[in-house]
Formats: C-alpha cells, structure tokens, sequence
C-alpha cells in the first residue's frame, strides 16, 4: 500500500478502526468468538453478549489485534513500519509509545504471522512460552534474555517458495554432534548458526550466541550448499545480520517472519498482515 492509500486508512481513529473490522467481520455480520452462534444481544459501550453460551464480548476480542494496548491508528503506523523494517526502538519513536508497548505489539504481529504459517500448531506446542492461552491471549515476554532449548529450522526450497520447518526432535547440541562426529559443515552469520545439506533440507537454522560460547567451536567453513542458493539464501543475509539478541522463545518468530515475508515478496503485505493481526487467535491445544 503507498502511503497515499495508506493517510487516507489513517486520518483519524475512525477510519482506521472501520479498515480493520472489515478484516474481522465479513458483511458486518457479527458471531460469538468463542461458539460462533449468530444469536447476540447488544450491550452498552459496543460490547456484544452471544445469547447461547452468554460470553460477553467487544468487537476486537479473541483476536491478536487485542494483544498490545494501542490505538487503531497506531495498529496500522506499526504494520506500516514493520512493512518497511523499522526497528523496535525506531518505531517507539514514530509511535510515541514505550519501547516496551512497541516489542509487545511487534510481537504480536510476528505471532500473527507465526499463527498462519504451515507447522504453527507443532511450533506453539513445541516450544516452551509460545502458548496462546484460552482468552486470545498470549505471553509477550519473548526477550532475548529467556533461556531454553534452542529450537533447529530446516529449510526447504520449493520453486518460489521456501519453508522453514521446525525439527522438533533436533536441537543445539545435535549440531555440534554432527559436526564433531559427521563432519557436517557449519558456518555462522551474525547471530545464527547454518549447516550444509542435511536430509531433505537445503540447510539446519539454529540460534548461535550459546553455541558458540559453550564449544569452542568456530562456524567458518567454506561451500556450503546454501551459500550457492541464489534465492531465499541471498535474500536472507542481510536480515540474519540484522538480528541482535536471539532466545529460544524469538528465534522461531524472527525465523516465521522471514519465510512470510519471502513467501510474499511479490506483494502488498500492508493488507496481508492487516488481515493476520485481525483474525481470531486459533486455540492450538484442541
Ligand atoms: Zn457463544
């Protein structure tokens, strides 16, 4: 979207809210988030009640747009920053918000994306502090100080595509096992650690800062399968050279937001992460 379109959608809190309900309600027809009855009573102050299972409810609820505390006007400046690759910090600046009410809105859009990617259910379950709690609610703390077990992304090329799936049953040591006693290749590029072909995977993803400090280790082998992918590989560089600090919990966020937007280089991802932020957070337990 050119910012034309785009002063248009925000020149004031109204227009701003009506662009994203029509993500959330098709033909204004409004439904219960949690049984999707049809039946629903109007209460005061907007607030709707589904006259089967009584949950009471606002037109944003259940949704990951009701992560974050923020306007609908700033919603829509965030997506249009994250469209542009501001960083965290910059965007707290152009919002007029904290850096705090910046990352856990950023965050909430990578969880977005994250939620519509192919493997999310085997991620949320996978990965410790991930989850999405009943309420549409989920834990934003995914700074980079949380410990864990770091999660290991096989990447896949598909024509124009690229998939990034967790391989839930590998993880940091596996790497240097395979190194040490297989003679994988590994190489490193900023904070991440890439492997040659392993499998049915052009290359293993993992997060470097504690390899690397634990085994005395370097990752500066020459050849790898990737370095030749003249695609996704060359593509992503420049972005895994921008990450800063990675923990367990963001790594598979910041690896998610790669693939979407590879997957989507060719498009408006304006209105594709509009529609993502708006729709119901999906209860991956069931
Ligand atoms: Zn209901």
């Amino acid at each position: 979207m050119d910012l034309q379109s785009f002063e248009k959608i925000v020149k004031n809190e109204n227009t701003a809210k009506k662009f994203l309900l029509h993500f959330c309600w098709k033909n204004h027809q409004r439904f219960c988030p949690k049984c999707r009855s049809r039946r629903i009573y109007t209460l005061q102050g907007g607030r709707r009640r589904c006259g089967r299972c009584a949950y009471t409810f606002h037109d944003f609820s259940q949704r990951f747009i009701n992560n974050g505390n923020i306007t609908c006007q700033q919603w829509l400046r965030l997506i249009k920053l994250f469209e542009l690759e501001v960083p965290t910090g910059r965007m707290a600046e152009q919002l007029s918000v904290s850096y705090n009410t910046a990352y856990k809105s950023v965050t909430t859009l990578r969880m977005a994306i994250l939620a519509h990617s192919l493997d999310a259910s085997l991620i949320i379950r996978s990965i410790e502090g991930l989850g999405f709690g009943k309420s549409g609610k989920f834990h934003l703390d995914v700074s980079s100080k949380v410990g864990g077990r770091m999660p290991v992304f096989g990447i896949v090329e598909r024509g124009p595509h690229v998939f990034a799936d967790l391989i839930p049953e590998l993880d940091e040591d596996n790497i240097v096992h395979f190194k040490m006693n297989f003679h994988l290749k590994t190489a490193s590029l900023g904070k991440i650690i890439y492997t040659d072909q392993f499998k049915q995977y052009s290359a293993l993803l993992v997060g470097g800062s504690r390899l690397s400090a634990t085994y005395n280790i370097k990752h500066a082998d020459k050849g790898l399968f990737i370095d030749s992918s003249k695609g996704f590989w060359s593509y992503s560089k420049e972005w895994f050279r921008r990450l800063k600090g990675i923990s367990p919990r963001n790594f598979p966020l910041y690896i998610k937001e790669l693939e979407f937007r590879y997957n989507h280089r060719t498009q408006d991802i304006f209105p594709i992460l509009a529609k993502y932020l708006c729709d119901l957070v999906p209860d991956f337990e069931d």
